[in-house]
């Protein structure tokens, strides 16, 4: 495997680290090495097993996540034990010799763990709210979890972004790492795409299909990815295959509706569509508040009740943005030292809540544009005339506020003249199918849209 050389990164992190818990702590559980790296993987050494599962435990995640923001990329740790450098760093003439507390470890169980890389410890089910928007796909998360490549397969969980689909998914994983002895591969289809190109420019084909087609239980993340790559498509087929045949669990997860995807054979998205396809919802304001108060529980701080009330009255997007507000009130408390208030709130979220993205403005701002541009009344968009020339723009606004906000259908459908859901899914699926038969439409909405993003930009 080609060599890559991460060690400025892995010095970075270090440092990070170093800056977070004071040199003294650092200095006592982090004599590691650097030793290679491979383009997803860094080799480290440390001196005793119980360094090492210290280390997993309470760092890895800060530390993977380091590397990533710092290299773009996933780059998982791996430990070498090397009681050389124990003897030389850390001279400890009672310790256990450290090959003897790997022999013990059956060669299964270590895999197992290195496959556990990819999941965030925190990502588990008793830190997942259930909610209104979530139900399903959450107990059917949980089925598969109690049992694997029988209750659902394959499970296909969608929706928006920053809803809970990673989440979600890596809470399968995590259960099932810790109360089962299956073998769990996690990847974004991103890096599953990545490592399939690379595997065939160096000729590893065979130990990439090992690696896919001998997991009991593969997830993969975001697959909306895989569209126009028609190779790693074809490899995930096969794969898909062997593993389904074989009753193993698979998870995917996707931004859209798989019936929505483009550029994807069909017999994969026959695939995909075969178990059961779930959808998470955004979040209504109850449960956004029993989210934030869920996060606050976890991160043991106290954030006044009204406080909660604000930013989930405010920041209705997804959760990823309701997390995001409440670490920005978090980190000005601790660097301003005062403890946070409905003032203080308000104060330091102002630019949040009135970005565009969580302004109620966007549906409005999108009919009234398009009213403009078809000559017609916002009246006449929202109302129930049905004439040709009425009907068409109406539906082009669905489809618009589909594309570019990150409302549901549902709220589409209630902003749009009080609409069912299943009006504004049908009005997607005529302008799409208008974009499939007449090669000028892509254009005239994407001229349309830019006239949206600018009006929204002044207003
Ligand atoms: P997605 O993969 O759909 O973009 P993520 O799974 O990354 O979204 O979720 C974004 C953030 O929101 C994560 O920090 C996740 O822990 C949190 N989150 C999402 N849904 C929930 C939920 N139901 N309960 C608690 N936290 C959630
Ligand atoms: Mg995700």
């Amino acid at each position: 495997m080609a060599e890559w050389d991460y060690e400025l990164f892995w010095n970075k992190t270090m440092d990070h680290i170093r800056g977070e818990l004071g040199e003294q702590e650092f200095s006592l559980g982090f004599n590691m090495k650097y030793i290679r790296a491979t383009e997803h993987e860094i080799v480290i050494s440390i001196p005793t097993s119980l360094q090492r599962d210290m280390i997993k435990k309470r760092y890895l995640n800060n530390m993977e996540n380091t590397l990533k923001s710092l290299s773009n990329k996933n780059i998982s740790i791996v430990f070498e034990i090397n009681s050389d450098y124990k003897d030389k760093e850390a001279p400890n003439p009672q310790a256990v010799p450290e090959n003897k507390a790997v022999s013990r470890e059956s060669p299964r169980s270590e895999k197992k763990k290195e496959s556990n890389f990819q999941l965030r410890e925190d990502y588990t089910f008793d830190k997942y709210v259930i909610g209104e928007n979530n139900t399903f796909a959450a107990n059917a998360a949980m089925a598969v979890s109690r049992n694997p490549g029988n209750a659902y397969n394959p499970l296909l969980i969608y929706g928006g972004v920053g809803l809970g689909k990673t989440h979600l998914m890596q809470a399968i994983g995590n259960y099932l790492f810790n109360n089962s002895e299956n073998k769990i591969i996690y990847i974004t289809a991103e890096s599953f795409t990545n490592e399939f190109i690379q595997s065939v420019q160096e000729n590893r084909m065979p130990s990439f299909k090992n690696k896919y087609r001998y997991t009991d239980v593969l997830l993969i993340d975001d697959i909306h990815f895989l569209q126009n790559k028609a190779g790693t498509q074809e490899e995930l087929f096969y794969t898909f295959d062997a593993l389904y045949n074989a009753k193993k669990q698979i998870v995917f997860t996707c931004d859209r509706p798989v019936s929505e995807l483009k550029n994807l054979t069909d017999r994969l998205k026959s695939r995909f569509e075969m178990g059961l396809n779930v959808d998470l919802q955004p979040p209504n304001y109850e449960t956004r508040c029993a989210i934030l108060k869920k996060k606050i529980e976890i991160k043991n701080i106290a954030i006044p009740d009204e406080v909660i009330a604000l930013v989930s009255k405010n920041v209705s997007s997804n959760i990823r943005d309701l997390e995001a507000a409440l670490i920005k009130l978090i980190a000005y408390s601790e660097l301003v030292g005062k403890s946070i208030t409905l003032e203080t709130a308000r104060q330091q979220l102002k630019d949040v809540f009135a970005s565009p993205r969580q302004s109620n403005m966007s549906i409005e701002t999108i009919v009234r544009v398009i009213a403009e541009n078809y000559s017609l009344t916002i009246n006449d968009l929202k109302g129930r005339k049905k004439t040709q020339n009425i009907v068409f723009p109406r539906q082009l606004s669905m489809y618009i506020a589909r594309q570019i906000t990150e409302y549901s259908t549902t709220e589409i459908g209630q902003a749009i003249g009080g609409r069912d859901h299943t009006t504004v899914m049908h009005s997607c699926n005529i302008i799409e199918e208008r974009i499939r038969s007449d090669p000028k439409m892509e254009s005239i909405i994407q001229n349309i849209i830019r006239t949206i993003k600018e009006y929204s930009a002044k207003s």
